[in-house]
């Protein structure tokens, strides 16, 4: 076996264990302020003998559509996970995506699984895990539920002690380097030819780059991504998204409730804006990101519609479904009529009383837009003959496969 077809890209087979690592979050500047502050010394050290790169992700950008894509290497008009969230027109019902039913391709890792690779899989929560392994023979587990594992489900027996840590909370810190403590365990003990670990974003959201916290948290991804280089792996690190303070001067959060204003012009049946951020960890965001769809019934002219959207201050781009479809690559059917992106500074709401937001004890941060698109891709090898290219965090396998020397 020498080389893979997964959904129209050829990946050539490793010569060495690949790690590719997704730092959910992590908006370049988290890198570039920690390396600054010398927080980071494992990352500095890749220039001159490593690859830095500036990669796009997918819009809305959220954690499960690109979590997806880098599995996948596809967008998602390619394997069909638009969001957490969307509105099933044909059930009538807003519905969870984190089913695998929703998944339209198999993923890299299913396929390298399938032709004799050892594979493994550790995120941070669970609500990835059953879309990662999806039909993967190999390790595959979430930090969140490592308590729960079995040989059958998980393809581990025991993963509290592979990492060699007690339970973490899912929402902390070390619920991150609970994957980072199991991934340097997994190399050592079952040495996988790939390898996929994938964080939580629960320190982006409170604390921006260059602040100790973000710092230490840097600096601890730091410390495992050198012991993985220590132990002979190829890394390759991106993002499933960047994150920005949403907010003014004052810390408070600036959302445009577009519920309440699409009621207020076209009364409540009228419109339905659905936030696809919504997932069943909403403390640390509030269900509010800077992208939303809107499904208009009963005769509005949505182009119209779209142009008034677009006109309230704070929103950044509306786009009817097609044009929204083929400028972010997303699938026609799981997206509404409208799609409205908010500016760096200002999230999408759905109406006022429908947001808890008595959870966030820190200033909001978010993502979700195009302001979010920019996240790193960092290799600890040389690519000379690197293709100009806009450089996606979706070509993360294709990186590490196949431009590495
Ligand atoms: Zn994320």
């Amino acid at each position: 076996m020498n080389a893979l077809t997964v959904n129209g890209r050829i990946y050539r087979w490793p010569e060495r264990p690949v790690v590719v690592v997704c730092v959910d979050g992590c908006e370049p500047d988290y890198l570039n302020q920690a390396i600054a502050a010398g927080s980071a010394p494992w990352m500095a050290s890749l220039d001159g003998r490593g690859t830095c790169l500036t990669a796009d992700c997918v819009v809305p950008s959220f954690t499960n559509p690109n979590n997806l894509s880098i599995v996948t290497g596809a967008p998602p008009s390619v394997h069909g996970i638009a969001g957490n969230y969307f509105y099933d027109t044909e059930a009538r019902a807003e519905v969870m995506m984190n089913d695998p039913k929703y998944l339209r391709v198999g993923t890299i890792l299913a396929a390298f699984a399938d032709a004799g690779a050892r594979v493994a899989v550790v995120t941070a929560k669970d609500k990835l895990r059953a879309l990662l392994g999806h039909r993967m023979t190999g390790i595959c587990f979430s930090a969140e539920k490592a308590d729960r594992v079995t040989p059958a489900d998980n393809g581990i027996g025991d993963a509290l002690g592979l990492a060699g840590m007690p339970l973490p909370s899912v929402y902390s810190a070390e619920l991150s380097e609970f994957v980072f403590a199991a991934g340097c365990a997994l190399l050592e003990r079952e040495r996988p030819d790939l390898m996929y670990l994938s964080t939580t974003d629960y320190v982006q959201h409170k604390h921006a780059p260059g602040t100790p916290v973000a710092n230490a948290f840097t600096a601890m991804l730091d410390r495992y991504l050198a012991r993985l280089d220590g132990l002979g792996a190829t890394i390759v690190l991106t993002a499933d998204h960047g994150m920005n303070a949403k907010t003014d001067a004052f810390g408070h959060p600036n959302i445009v409730f577009l519920q309440d204003i699409l009621d207020e012009w076209h009364g409540p049946e009228a419109t339905r804006v659905v936030l696809p951020i919504t997932d069943p960890y909403v403390v640390h965001h509030g269900a509010l990101g800077s992208f939303a769809t809107v499904h208009v019934v009963g005769g509005i002219d949505a182009e119209a519609l779209g142009r008034r959207i677009a006109a309230v201050p704070g929103i950044d781009t509306v786009l009817p479904r097609a044009e929204a479809c083929r400028r972010f690559e997303l699938p026609p059917d799981r997206v509404g009529d409208l799609i409205v992106v908010s500016e760096r500074l200002t999230v999408v709401g759905s109406r006022r009383s429908r947001h808890d937001l008595s959870g966030l004890d820190a200033p909001l941060r978010s993502h979700g837009g195009t302001s979010e698109q920019q996240v790193p891709l960092i290799a600890n090898r040389p690519a000379p003959n690197l293709p100009a290219r806009r450089w996606r965090n979706f070509d993360a396998f294709d990186l590490a496969l196949n431009q590495l020397s």
